[in-house]
């Protein structure tokens, strides 16, 4: 099967400029997880001594599955995202206890060891293994990105299984370990993410990104909006056949559509007991019940989250004209629950308004 240019020029640029790190010599399945796992979310120079005192400490995966909890959380210490950590310890008494302290030989039955993702399955298959199953991290969304020119989003599902496709097409099967450890190596030395030299780079001519000067534009990250959570104290307050209701202004959610009188706070603690600093003033008026609940409404909306809680006002009906009077005085209004049904109301409110019945 013939090769392509890319691959073919990947393949060729590896050995030349490939670091020499202790986990690439070998085809031992432990040692290859065992550095996955550590270099997660780890730059190298910060991994590697990590990985070195593991595979001191541990040499094989039996060492690791009878080792006491705490002997490796405190190998692990500085390190961060101790899930991993547990998650290690157990995979490695997965492997002894369950499979006879033989790792799997096969992404598939790789995958269902604990805390083995798609991204280790394929590196532990193809670089133990050669089993031709393409490994795609950030190096690999971007070399691919920029030198087919895929635009399509990689923190997307749609844009993962895309470069994941296109990955596994390229594959050369008689070299699937080099090629994936070659691809992901040219990523993080030659291909880098800010500013790379493509003068000197090997596959420029073919490079799309390169060819149309959008290299500083690929691979496309959309990044995602940042959820703001804010807390209301909303005021229901009821009297006879009439109700109080606030009309939102502009400059905020739900502008235009009616709620209840409320408040804004800075904690969701808050919430439960805290009343409004108009309710004082209300006080004055013959009340009839106060219901506080202790149920806290979650509302989600595209860049919003908002939670909720609701105090029930019940007025004595021959206090309206007062009430009338004091909603005039903070700008509520006062309707008949029918008039209500008709008004629009965020979802939130219809929610209350129903669970109220
Ligand atoms: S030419 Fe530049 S952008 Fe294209 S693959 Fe090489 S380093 Fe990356």
């Amino acid at each position: 099967m013939s090769l392509h240019p890319f691959v073919h020029t990947i393949l060729e640029w590896y050995p030349r400029h490939k670091r020499d790190l202790p986990w690439r010599n070998t085809k031992d399945p432990y040692i290859i997880w065992l550095s996955e796992i550590i270099l997660q979310q780890t730059r190298v120079a910060q991994g590697l001594p990590y990985f070195l005192k593991f595979v001191e400490n541990y040499p094989n995966v039996e060492s690791l599955a009878n080792a006491p909890s705490e002997d490796v959380m405190r190998l692990w210490q500085g390190l961060g995202y101790y899930s991993r950590a547990r998650n290690l310890h157990e995979c490695a008494k997965m492997v002894f206890n369950q499979y006879g302290g033989v790792f799997p030989d096969n992404y598939k039955d790789l995958l269902k060891l604990k805390g083995i993702g798609s991204y280790t399955a394929a590196a532990i298959a193809s670089f133990a293994f050669e089993e031709a199953v393409a490994v795609v991290d950030g190096n690999v969304f971007r070399v691919l990105s920029r030198y087919f020119g895929v635009a399509t989003d990689i923190a997307s599902p749609a844009g993962k299984k895309e470069f994941e496709k296109l990955a596994n097409e390229l594959i050369p099967h008689d070299f699937a370990g080099t090629f994936n450890q070659a691809i992901m190596e040219f990523g993080a030395l030659q291909c880098v993410p800010k500013s790379p030299d493509c003068t000197i780079c090997p596959l420029r001519e073919g490079c799309f990104a390169h060819n149309k000067k959008i290299v500083a534009e690929l691979p496309l990250k959309i990044k995602k909006l940042k959820i703001k959570e804010r807390y209301f104290k909303y005021t229901y307050i009821t009297c006879g056949d009439y109700i109080v209701v606030k009309k939102r202004g502009e400059g905020d959610i739900w502008q235009g559509l009616f709620d209840f009188p409320m408040t804004e706070v800075s904690e969701k603690s808050k919430l439960i007991d805290l009343l409004p600093d108009f309710v004082e003033s209300l006080k004055k008026i013959e009340t009839l019940n106060v219901e506080n609940s202790s149920y806290t409404y979650k509302h989600i909306l595209t860049h919003q989250r908002i939670f909720a809680n609701f105090v029930k006002f019940v007025i004595d009906p021959s206090e309206i004209d007062r009430l009338a009077e004091w909603t005039r005085l903070f700008e509520f209004q006062i309707v008949e629950r029918e008039r209500f049904e008709d008004l629009g109301k965020p979802r939130l409110i219809l929610k209350y308004l129903n669970d109220e019945k």
